[in-house]
């Protein structure tokens, strides 16, 4: 009997070490261990025996079936394993490269509005921003455009309700932040969008500007002349030049028109700069009195400075575009190269 229960022992290990399947691990068990296993057979036998080898045949026979047991788990655990990694190998191979995502990368509008904002506020100018859908009276009245002045006629101008309109120009920021702030010194640079009625290759109906207002005692030309050469420099790099027009805007007396020289030629004459070796690249002047008085401000104690400049326009510039329908066509092939 001894010997016939330590043959049962080898037999499910043998039995175990081919079965390769979880069926094949459930089988053994049911064999050796189930209700009618060899196991429970052999036990049902000890009647039989005489009384003394009962207790140790007993002992003998719970020891190989807890050790079929413990062999029945091992067996079960490997198999898992087993089939976990075979899972896994075919569903990652570590060698092959990976799905790349693309980077995202700034629009080359918000680029250059970024490094224009970067150069005014290493020179001490706050960011500052105002509503899109602006009222007359900050878009043109306090800007000395009334509401009769051809001035109106050269920005055409989308009206929402009689009074009110999509800004034309970031200049209504400048009311807005000295009837505000009051106290000079003033010095802000506003970006933001624009709205025109106008559409070629050089314009569009929504472009954006940037704005700069510079409003405190004894501001004088020299110091609009200052800023925007070091200005230039920042931009365009240490040898570019700049001259300033005389022109016209109204909400600026004396006005300028400011012109940098030409990088393409290096001011020998071409295409770009129209023979002139210079290129117009933004509008500027003295705050007009008026404007002041408009904004709640005393021309006889401060004075100014305001500059105005497409963003477009210098990005155009710099990058040699032609046609400012790019920006906005969203064309990946386009935008991806900047
Ligand atoms: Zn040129």
């Amino acid at each position: 009997m001894q010997g016939e229960i330590e043959g049962i022992l080898g037999e499910a290990q043998a039995a175990l070490k081919k079965a390769k399947t979880h069926e094949a691990i459930e089988a053994v068990r049911v064999e050796y261990l189930g209700k009618k296993g060899k196991v429970s057979l052999i036990l049902k036998t000890m009647g039989q025996m005489p009384e003394s080898d009962r207790r140790e045949f007993g002992l003998k026979a719970n020891q190989v079936r807890d050790l079929i047991d413990k062999m029945l788990e091992e067996a079960s655990n490997t198999f898992q394993q087993v089939q976990r990694s075979a899972f896994l190998e075919e569903s990652i191979d570590v060698s092959l490269p990976g799905n790349g995502r693309p980077m995202g990368f700034e629009h080359p509008l918000a680029q250059m509005s970024r490094e224009l904002l970067e150069a005014f506020t290493s020179l001490g100018f706050e960011i500052a921003h105002g509503p899109e859908i602006e009222h007359d009276f900050y878009n043109f009245e306090a800007l000395n455009i009334p509401k009769d002045h051809p001035a109106r006629e050269m920005q055409d101008t989308f009206y929402i309700a009689p009074e009110v309109v999509l800004r034309t120009q970031t200049s209504p920021v400048q009311i807005r932040t000295m009837i505000a702030q009051r106290e000079p010194p003033i010095r802000i640079a506003s970006p933001g969008r624009v709205y025109r009625r106008d559409q070629d290759v050089t314009h569009s109906p929504i472009f954006h500007q940037i704005e700069l207002l510079y409003v405190d005692r004894n501001v004088s030309f020299a110091d609009l002349k200052g800023t925007l050469t070091i200005f230039i420099e920042q931009i365009f790099g240490k040898g570019a030049k700049m001259r300033m027009r005389p022109s016209y805007f109204p909400f600026t007396e004396p006005s300028a028109e400011v012109d940098m020289s030409c990088f393409a030629c290096d001011q020998k004459g071409c295409r770009l700069c129209k023979g002139s070796g210079w290129i117009e690249i933004l509008g500027s002047g003295m705050v007009d009195p008026e404007v002041l008085k408009a904004a709640q401000l005393d021309p006889e104690k401060v004075s100014g400075f305001a500059v105005g400049m497409g963003v477009e326009r210098l990005a155009m510039l710099k990058y040699g575009i032609n046609d400012i329908r790019y920006f906005y066509e969203n064309e990946l092939r386009f935008l991806s190269q900047f």
